[in-house]
């Protein structure tokens, strides 16, 4: 789309936001029912797309895209009502006599920006809670998927009014026409780097933002963790898309007691598991330039067990590093796909120090049985989120707020989370007339100002 177009579609957008018509809740509901009903009326359509993009399965576009988009336009839609109702709050003696409230206010004309590695729920989820939220909404899914990113733009233009909602496809040189433009609210979903270039852009127009990034996820192995169960989730956990996943677990640290025994354990879950890394259980690594960027961080000497390589067909097995040190390259980017370092640990105060050097992470994960370990990690490591004895899951659960802190990322959002994420708290104080006291009209006195610390408690 041309920039002169751009401008057209925020112009249109604005002036319809002025209509008032996006902040009925009606009108909300409507068109969150509307948007379910085209996701359920082109799934067909969804899973050739992402297929074709890197081989998703039905199953995986089911479960990891529009499962959690559904669940949270249902949600929406239940609770919508009650999350946009102004709230009374407390007044304070000072105030006398008057009411106080809050009321969340849409924000107005957002700009949502997807990234690639589940480009259908990425899109979807923040746009679900703008709508809900009372706004209009352009987005921009990430055009690396690019048949995903023209049904996810068929699907929308062709039913939504676009002075509404409407999607707009492109790279990097469309991105930055758009970020030229004023938003009243800009949520990022992607790399750190890009994250910056966005908060930058923001910056101009004092755009509040959203920027939902990366970074290296630990998880803990401590000696006392039921092994059997924890290999079983992280596994799953780290290789579900191929390890294409924001949350997954990047590296592993592990008690060197049980060193040895995790890393048997962790390979014979793979082993047993071959059938999940081939074909149509499989993701393909997105690209030629990440499976290059991939095989380029495994090192040989380090090497404890890899699976076959299937490049031709962009399949990556599941690779583990061992003896890994924070100083090796696996460890200084996002990894982004199926390797596993592992690093190990004498003590836990010494792995917490060591990752607490790390930027902050967007998850983490402890598999303990030890109260003790699991309220250290969680209590003196920052991070965005996370679990305990287990891997992603915390995901699903929207009333979690889902966010990174740090270089991981600025606010958060799913369930109500998102709603507050994409609206104003408007606080408003409603006074009453038949009493105006005149003690804070001048003259001033010490008498006034004895009574004022008084009612203070000064
Ligand atoms: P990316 O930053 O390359 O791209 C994200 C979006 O930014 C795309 O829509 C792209 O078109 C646009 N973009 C790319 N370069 C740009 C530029 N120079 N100027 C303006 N816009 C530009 O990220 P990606 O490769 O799509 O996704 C991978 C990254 O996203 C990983 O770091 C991952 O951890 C992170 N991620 C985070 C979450 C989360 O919820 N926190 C979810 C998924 C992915």
């Amino acid at each position: 789309m041309q920039s002169q177009n751009l401008h057209q579609l925020v112009a249109d957008q604005n002036s319809f936001f002025n209509t008032n018509s996006s902040k009925e809740i009606g009108f909300r509901i409507k068109q969150l029912k509307l948007l379910k009903s085209i996701l359920k009326a082109n799934e067909e359509a969804m899973n050739a797309a992402i297929y074709a993009d890197f081989k998703k399965s039905k199953f995986d576009t089911f479960t990891n895209e529009l499962a959690l988009l559904y669940l949270d336009i249902d949600e929406a839609i239940s609770k919508v009502r009650k999350w946009s109702k102004r709230k009374r709050v407390r007044t304070n003696m000072i105030n006398f006599p008057a009411k106080s409230f809050i009321y969340p206010e849409p924000l107005g004309t957002c700009l949502v920006i997807g990234a690639w590695n589940y480009p259908i729920q990425l899109s979807f989820a923040p746009v679900i809670a703008a709508i809900a939220a009372g706004n209009t909404v352009v987005l921009k899914p990430s055009e690396v998927p690019s048949a995903t990113s023209e049904i996810i733009a068929k699907m929308i233009n062709d039913n939504f009014d676009a002075s509404f909602f409407h999607v707009v496809e492109g790279g990097v040189e469309v991105t930055t026409n758009l970020l030229e433009l004023k938003w009243d609210k800009i949520f990022f979903t992607g790399s750190v780097n890009v994250g910056k270039i966005v908060y930058k852009a923001a910056a101009q127009n004092l755009t509040p933002v959203t920027l939902e990034l990366g970074g290296k996820s630990p998880a803990f192995i401590t000696k006392s963790c039921n092994l059997d169960v924890a290999v079983k989730r992280l596994v799953w956990g780290k290789f579900l898309n191929a390890g294409q996943t924001c949350i997954a677990p990047d590296y592993v640290m592990v008690d060197a007691s049980i060193k040895d025994e995790f890393l048997e354990k962790l390979k014979q879950r793979i082993i047993e598991m071959d059938f999940a890394f081939k074909n149509e259980n499989y993701v393909q690594i997105i690209n030629d330039k990440n499976y290059q960027r991939l095989k380029e961080m495994i090192d040989e000497e380090k090497l404890y067990y890899q699976g076959d390589f299937d490049e031709s067909n962009r399949y990556f097995p599941p690779v583990i590093m061992h003896d890994v040190t924070f100083e090796d390259d696996v460890m200084q980017e996002e990894i982004f796909g199926p390797i596993l370092p592992v690093i190990t640990y004498d003590n836990i105060s010494e792995a917490i120090s060591a990752v607490k050097k790390l930027p902050k992470p967007l998850a983490c994960y402890v598999f303990t049985g030890q109260r003790s370990v699991k309220h250290r990690i969680i209590d003196e490591l920052s991070f965005g989120g996370g679990a305990v004895n287990d891997a992603i899951m915390h995901i699903v659960n929207s009333n979690l707020p889902f966010g990174g802190v740090g270089n991981s990322g600025i606010g958060n959002y799913h369930g109500k989370a998102g709603f507050d994420t994409f609206s104003h708290q408007k606080s408003v104080l409603d006074k009453a007339t038949w009493l105006d006291p005149s003690i804070k009209y001048p003259p001033y006195s010490l008498k006034k100002l004895k009574i004022i610390r008084w009612i203070m408690g000064v």
